[in-house]
Parts: structure tokens; C-alpha cells; sequence
């Protein structure tokens, strides 16, 4: 499975040429980007409110901000947000935690799968991004996630899960397995994994 990050996020080819806009996101040809553009204009123009220099101060030596990707259920596409990131003590080791209150996602019993690679184009990142939820959200009489269903191909809309109340992406640099592991940004380029494990989820009949 390929590691580098370097290469088309549409297909296994090298991304020899960089969308001009944000610069996070590789393409082999202009046949991808072109591809790519319904989902990717989402984030490439918004993430210029998101660079360093927008970049909240922290609450205390032990917090820091980090750019995460909120699908909010009542809006109409996801868009970037700061999380703060608290170092947190858990049974005597540090671990980077987001603080999840302002975004309706309970901390003690959000869901949280890890995505660390993206099946589809057989691929490893060197990062791994951390999907929470509401893990009641079938059962708790909630709404539909429209910037989730925004980001779902329509053709498979019908067959993939329908997902309900917040979803928040964050990233972590590797598994937070270990104590320590920092937190980190999210890119555009983020965009596509997530829209492929959302594509790789089938639809739950339960
Ligand atoms: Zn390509
Ligand atoms: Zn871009």
C-alpha cells in the first residue's frame, strides 16, 4: 500500500501538478482536478480563514487550536472549524484530547472510528483522522446530516449509510494508542478520505 502523500487524490497516479488555490491537494492531470472540483471547492477557498494567522490563541499552556472539519446536520456542506485541543491527564499519561461541548457531541459517549487509510485508491496516510458522532444517533430521534448527504455521490445516496446529528473530523499525527500523541490540522486534502469512508459505509437497515 502506497504511503506518500504526494500523490493524485482521485486516482493511484503521482499528483504531479497542485490545486493553484489552496495548494493541499494533489492531482495527476487536469481531467482529476476537474473531477475532483464539485467536492473540493467546498474547503479550497475557506481554509484561507483557516491558516496560522487566524489560528485562536490558546486557553492555557496545555490547550492549542486545531483546524477540524464539522458536518453540521442543519447546514448545507461541511466547513472547517477551530477545535480545541486540551492535554488531558488519563490514568497518569497526557493525551491530546479535543474538547467536543460546542459542537453537540458528547464527550464520555460520542462514536470515534479512526481513518487511516483510504481503501479505494489503496492508500496510507502517515496521519490518522478521527471521526466522532453522536453514537445514538439512529435511536435518539434526530435529523439528518444535510452536509454529510451533500458530499455523497447521489447515485449512492440510497445505498450508503444515512448519518444523523453532528460529525466532526479531527486529526491526530499517528494512533493515540500511546500517550502523547499531538494533535494536528486538517487539510482539503482531507476532504476526499472522508468522503470515500463515508462512500465505504453501507446503508444500515437496523
Ligand atoms: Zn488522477
Ligand atoms: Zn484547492
Amino acid at each position: 500500500m502506497a504511503t506518500s502523500t504526494n500523490l493524485c487524490e482521485m486516482c493511484e497516479q503521482p499528483g504531479t501538478q497542485r490545486c493553484g488555490g489552496c495548494k493541499q491537494v494533489h492531482y495527476c492531470s487536469t481531467t482529476c482536478q476537474k473531477q475532483s472540483w464539485k467536492e473540493h471547492k467546498i474547503l479550497c477557498k475557506d481554509v484561507q480563514n483557516f491558516s496560522d494567522e487566524h489560528r485562536p490563541p490558546p486557553n492555557g499552556s496545555n490547550s492549542m487550536f486545531r483546524r477540524s472539519i464539522l458536518f453540521a446536520p442543519d447546514e448545507e456542506a461541511p466547513r472547517f472549524v477551530w477545535v480545541e485541543f486540551k492535554k488531558q491527564d488519563v490514568s497518569g499519561e497526557l493525551y491530546e484530547l479535543p474538547v467536543l461541548e460546542p459542537f453537540d457531541i458528547e464527550t464520555k459517549k460520542s462514536g470515534l472510528k479512526y481513518i487511516q487509510q483510504n481503501m479505494r485508491l489503496q492508500r496510507e496516510f502517515l496521519h490518522v483522522i478521527l471521526m466522532r458522532y453522536r453514537d445514538s444517533f439512529y435511536n435518539d430521534g434526530s435529523q439528518r446530516n444535510e452536509a454529510v448527504r451533500k458530499v455523497i455521490t447521489s447515485g449512492l445516496r440510497d445505498k450508503v449509510q444515512e448519518w444523523r446529528e453532528p460529525v466532526l473530523a479531527t486529526a491526530l499525527e499517528e494512533f493515540d494508542y500511546a500517550p502523547g500523541v499531538p494533535s494536528r490540522d486538517l487539510n482539503t486534502s482531507d476532504l476526499r478520505h472522508i468522503i470515500d469512508w463515508f462512500h465505504s459505509k453501507p446503508a444500515y437497515h437496523g
